[in-house]
């Protein structure tokens, strides 16, 4: 066990249930790696979990106090705690693609507009792998899926005019950024910016899923290609070409620059008691 998974994970969690070769711990470790450079202890956060992959294999992982929500409602009641947790207190949630930008995306906008302060780390092995691997929001165009055997042919939430990132910033989100596994060093430090952006964050985390994702698109559970594939396809912000997928980097940086949603009931709150108009 290295020294992140001691110091902030439950022994029986380790290893975790993912599949052999699956991307997911790589970014559950950037995200402890952030916490770790950022000097907060257990105590310090509280984290949600989602369903599907990404919210199954973190689920309980943390040593601290965590909740679930199933079916993307966990950013409602992230909203809730945030209302009832002490300000310095951090909340960080774990999720997937599926509930983040499908079935939670109206709880995911209504979280970025209230400026909500929560860090959302949204996992995604490119489609509903945990159900089999079936094509969702973010499936790259041409891949073959079980739901798309002749390859993914209907525009995802990754493309320039309907980008995802684009429409949480449009929403008021305060900070967002998007990353694949590989970026190392890269993604713990725009995890670092989105836990202390006291408001919305959002790190959008591709990773790569070998059982389901590469063995129908590259016909392969070869990790290695797996890895390959999708590094071939990724590239910083700024030096993308006709390859790239997956621009990678910070998309928007406001940090701070908004009123925080719970500061902002709380204010008012205190002001419809004295009586004073807004
Ligand atoms: S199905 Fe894919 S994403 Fe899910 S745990 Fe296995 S390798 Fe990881």
């Amino acid at each position: 066990m290295d020294y992140l998974a001691k110091k902030y994970t439950r022994p029986r969690k380790i290893p975790s249930t993912a599949c052999s070769g699956c991307g997911l711990g790589i970014n559950h470790k950037a995200v402890l790696q952030a916490i770790y450079e950022l000097g907060l202890e257990v105590e310090d956060i509280v984290w949600g979990t989602s369903i599907g992959c990404a919210g199954r294999q973190t689920f309980g992982t943390w040593k601290g106090d965590g909740f679930a929500g199933t079916h993307g409602r966990v950013y409602a009641i992230a909203r809730g705690l945030r209302l009832a947790l002490p300000s310095e207190k951090k909340i960080i949630l774990t999720v997937g693609d599926g509930d983040a930008f499908g079935i939670g995306l109206l709880h995911l906008i209504h979280a970025a507009r209230s400026n909500a302060d929560l860090t959302v780390i949204v996992n995604d092995n490119l489609g509903y792998m945990s159900t089999g691997g079936q094509y969702g929001w973010t499936t790259p165009l041409g891949s073959k899926t079980d739901s798309s055997p002749y390859g993914m042919y209907e525009q995802n939430l990754m493309s320039d005019d309907i980008d995802v990132l684009s429409m949480l910033k449009h929403a008021g989100a305060t900070f967002i950024a998007r990353h694949v596994s590989m970026d190392g060093q890269r993604a713990v430090e725009s995890i670092k910016k989105g836990i202390r952006n006291r408001g919305f964050s959002l790190i959008h985390m591709v990773y790569p899923c070998p059982t389901n994702f590469g063995s129908r698109e590259l016909g392969t559970r070869n990790t290695i290609k797996l890895y390959e594939w999708i590094e071939s396809r990724a590239a910083p912000l700024g030096e993308e070409d006709e390859n790239t997928v997956w621009a990678t980097g910070v998309y928007h940086d406001a940090s701070n620059s908004r009123p925080e949603f719970s500061e902002n009931i709380h204010k008012n709150v205190e002001r419809i008691r004295r009586g004073a108009a807004l």
